[in-house]
């Protein structure tokens, strides 16, 4: 098998398991109930844990609120913050969010009856920032992705927290594809909110954080039993929390390694394979600042879901756009905002590397998808044919 889907999510480190197992067994004390050792364990992991997602995304531990997984990190902080927005106000958003803040915008733009706008991005540009000043003075907030999912493009983070500063927005990053791929520095990024999400980089499924600054206008959604500092209310997963601490420790050790040039050396070579053996391939974001471990393509003439699934019948897994987008027709509104046609979108692929994979994968997964897409199109040719 050759895993090349690290976007949609990723092999758990090694040791979780044995690690956790304590936390489903005699250790399963309520963090709560600090008053005794059995508590006091539990309450001491999870700040343990703390301390190391700190570390790794250099976040003061007190930034950080534990949640069930990005998406509702970032359902918090918009449904944290708009409260103290008034009627008509604004937000602004890229053109290329994930579905998980464009729904959460969607939400509390209808209940708050206030406003959102989408920034214009291009194939050749992230986005071009709002210049209009009327309503730049009705914004409150700016949403932009580090990393964008689907194309692994760069947003340039901290010229958007300049326009932020300059016009006293509060900017809301939603580093899901970040964090744990790349050196990041939440104190230095200008966000004053960010999300993230620990399946993305070896920790497992259903665990994340809300990283936000203190002095905000928010307030919790959530408050219940006041865990988390009154931020988010319900009693917190240890074992999650436990992994979670664990995947960002070894995140940490594996970038200061070089991890994020090692997965540009394997993607790179990925696609030189690959467009020196076959014709007509386009490079999404090439000319633009890219993730090390992505890479998007678009490969005339086929149809990407069809493709991902025969070559996962060779046990190369990639993906046709992000995961929750594959089963659906629906051309993906990443490219298409981008100005790709519904034709191009749907010629798509995406192929993303992760910490287990090797040189070796890289350079056999371009032969494998070589030879899968001039076949579907030789076949695609004769299909033609025979109609005429
Ligand atoms: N944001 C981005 C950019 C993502 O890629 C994803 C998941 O794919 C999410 C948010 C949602 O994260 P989660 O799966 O933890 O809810």
């Amino acid at each position: 098998m050759i895993y090349l889907d690290n976007n949609a999510t990723t092999f758990p480190v090694p040791g979780l398991a044995e690690l956790m197992a304590p936390y489903l067994t005699s250790q399963f004390g309520n963090p709560s109930s600090a008053t005794y050792s059995l508590g006091k364990h539990a309450k001491n992991a999870i700040e343990k844990a703390r301390i190391s997602l700190a570390e790794l995304i250099d976040a003061d531990p007190e930034e950080i609120v534990f949640t069930s997984g990005g998406t509702e990190a970032i359902a918090m902080s918009f449904m944290g913050l708009c409260p103290f927005m008034k009627e008509g106000e604004v937000i602004f958003q890229s053109g290329v969010e994930h579905p998980a803040v464009r729904e959460s915008i969607r939400f509390v733009t209808n209940l708050f009856s206030i406003d959102s706008i989408e920034l214009e991005n291009s194939k050749t540009d992230y986005f071009r920032l709002p210049v209009e000043n009327e309503t730049i003075a009705r914004a409150r907030i700016i949403s932009a992705m580090s990393v964008n999912n689907e194309t692994g493009v760069i947003h340039p983070v901290k010229e958007i927290a300049q326009f932020a500063l300059e016009n006293n927005l509060i900017f809301h990053m939603d580093g899901v594809q970040a964090v744990g791929k790349m050196p990041l520095s939440f104190k230095n990024s200008g966000a004053d909110l960010m999300c993230l999400s620990g399946h993305k980089f070896g920790a497992p499924k259903g665990i994340g954080a809300l990283v936000m600054k203190g002095g905000l206008s928010w307030i919790s959604p959530s408050g219940g039993g006041g865990q988390e500092k009154g931020r988010r209310g319900g009693t917190e997963s240890v074992p999650l929390i436990v992994a979670l601490g664990e995947a960002a420790r070894v995140a940490k050790l594996k970038l200061n390694e070089g991890e994020s040039e090692r997965l540009g050396t394997l993607r790179d070579r990925f696609e030189e394979l690959l467009c020196n053996s076959t014709p007509k391939i386009e490079i999404i974001g090439k000319q633009l600042n890219r993730i090390s471990n992505t890479s998007m393509i678009l490969a005339s003439g086929i149809v990407g879901s069809e493709l991902v699934e025969a070559l996962g019948e060779k046990e190369l897994y990639i993906s046709a756009g992000s995961a929750c987008k594959t089963k659906s027709f629906a051309p993906s509104h990443v490219l298409s905002n981008m100005g790709y046609s519904p034709g191009e979108c749907v010629s798509a692929l995406r192929i993303s590397f992760g910490s287990l994979n090797t040189l070796e994968e890289a350079e056999k997964a371009a032969f494998i998808l070589s030879e899968e897409i001039k076949n579907n199109r030789s076949r695609k040719i004769t299909e033609l044919q025979s109609l005429y």
